[in-house]
């Protein structure tokens, strides 16, 4: 905290940082609680990193989110790390507490409250996920917590699978894994499909699924979120499955690191949806 002031800082810390909406989505926040503080930028190169985090107790910032390419690289300069973050391999919001750096990986609880915000009745058992990096590793293990017990894990690298699926062998979830080639088929029986890949984004590569084989009751989440309808989640709605966009998980992942650095716990409300979207373009 400022000295003589009740302003507090938090930030992101990137390289690069430009594109990060952690600015447009934490201001949002605080003017809609008329909270005294600050939410900035910081372009922090990677091999900066350490100084830099070692920089913000003694600047008296609140703390920070992290985003590529220095969430996996954060680790080894913080003095607490909380379980899940291990889990990940990787930390996305730093709290300063009492000198201390204490590092956390919110993405797990991002998409589990994504997924609740918008199938609250949700109670399936068996899912199918597509990709094997950072953020299906945050996917499965929410999908722990939402009950699912089966999981057929496709990527395109499939030695990247195995690493992932060894990783996780200590969560309650069968994980099978399926070749990249065969991921239309392990649509059959699947209660919800996520896509974890970077395929859809705009102006990227497609993502290619016939989707013939995928229940009518399925869910599918997409965590791509611009375009915010991707093609798979145009094409799972025209044949009438519900559908998760990815802006739920960019935002409620957010929530806990305000919380800590301003004291109040925000909403995920449609104003804020809105505000970042227009922001995106979207
Ligand atoms: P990552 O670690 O780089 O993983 C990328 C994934 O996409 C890998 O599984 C990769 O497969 C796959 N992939 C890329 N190009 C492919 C292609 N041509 N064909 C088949 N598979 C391909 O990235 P990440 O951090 O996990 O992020 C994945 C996506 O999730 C990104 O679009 C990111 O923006 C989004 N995301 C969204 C949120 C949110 O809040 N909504 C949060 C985190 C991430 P290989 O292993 O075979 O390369």
């Amino acid at each position: 905290m400022t000295e003589g002031t009740n302003i507090r800082i938090a930030g992101v810390m990137g390289w690069p940082v430009a594109h990060s909406r952690s600015p447009i989505l934490h201001g949002y926040w605080l003017s809609e609680h008329r909270i005294a503080g600050h939410y900035v930028p910081f372009a922090v190169r990677p091999e900066d990193l350490g100084q830099a985090l070692k920089a913000l107790a003694p600047l008296g910032i609140a703390g920070c989110n992290l985003t590529i390419p220095l969430k996996e690289k954060a680790l080894v300069y913080l003095d607490e790390i909380e379980g899940r973050a291990h889990l990940m391999g990787a930390v996305n919001t730093v709290v300063v507490r009492d000198g201390r750096l204490a590092g956390f990986n919110t993405d797990v609880d991002g998409f589990r409250e994504s997924l609740r915000e918008a199938v609250p009745s949700f109670a399936g058992r068996h899912a199918t996920i597509l990709g094997a990096g950072g953020a299906a590793r945050a996917v499965l293990a929410a999908l722990v917590d939402l009950g699912i017990r089966d999981v057929r894990l496709a990527n395109r690298n499939i030695a990247r699978a195995q690493t992932l699926h060894d990783a996780l062998s200590a969560l309650a979830l069968h994980i099978e894994i399926v070749p990249w080639d065969e991921r239309a088929a392990a649509l059959g029986g699947t209660d919800l499909l996520v896509n974890a890949t970077s395929l859809g984004m705009s102006g990227g590569e497609a993502l290619v699924l016939d989707l013939a084989n995928l229940p009518a009751h399925a869910i599918v989440a997409d965590l791509v979120y611009v375009p915010l309808e991707t093609p798979l989640l145009a094409a799972a709605r025209a044949r009438g499955n519900h559908v998760v966009d990815g802006l739920g998980m960019l935002l409620h992942q957010a929530r806990f690191g305000f919380a800590q650095w301003f004291g109040v716990m925000p909403d995920v409300t449609p104003a804020l949806r809105a505000r970042v979207q227009a922001s995106l373009g979207i």
